[in-house]
């Protein structure tokens, strides 16, 4: 029996879990082709999965259907896996939120998330609110290449704030 399933939700299609998930346990990986030209205006872009400054990875199925949440029950771990951040329940929809993995101002998309907290837009790391930035690090939540941006930036200067990338 598959871990995950395609379903419908208040974007449109998202994954969900066909089984229960422990806090801590890896849902899926991330696969797929990789693109260097990323935001294009497709419907496409918002599905894209940043690798690095400047490469992008358009996820097979299931990953592709993973949704942005500003409440999310999982996390990108090690820039490519999924991970449960708390207990999920079997049939409950997975989502993750995407700030974490975007390093890529000034490109934006509006939030349909709908949960109580929504920022009302997703945008990259460097824009989230400082106390995100250091709880998503903290947690292991963020991608090497921006983990290192940050830290770059904060030594070069400790009193400017990430935003200001
Ligand atoms: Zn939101």
């Amino acid at each position: 029996m598959a871990d995950v399933f395609i379903g419908s939700c208040n974007v449109g299609l998202g994954l969900f879990a066909a089984r229960a998930f422990g806090a801590g346990e890896r849902i899926l990986d991330f696969e797929g082709p990789e693109r260097s030209d990323p935001r294009d205006g497709s419907p496409a872009e918002c599905n894209l999965l940043q690798l690095d400054v400047g490469r992008y990875m358009l996820p097979n199925p299931p990953g592709l259907f993973v949704n942005h949440s500003c409440a999310p029950n999982a996390a990108l771990v090690g820039g490519l896996s999924l991970v449960a951040t708390r207990p999920i329940a079997a049939y409950e929809e997975v989502r993750f939120d995407y700030s974490t993995s975007m390093l890529e101002d000034p490109w934006q998309m509006e939030c349909a998330c709908g949960e109580p907290g929504c920022r009302g837009v997703v945008e990259e790391f460097g824009l989230l609110p400082r106390d995100d930035q250091r709880r998503f690090l903290a947690a292991g939540h963020v991608p090497d290449f921006i983990a290192e941006r940050y830290a770059r930036a904060r030594h070069e200067d400790p009193a400017i704030a990430v935003g200001a990338w």
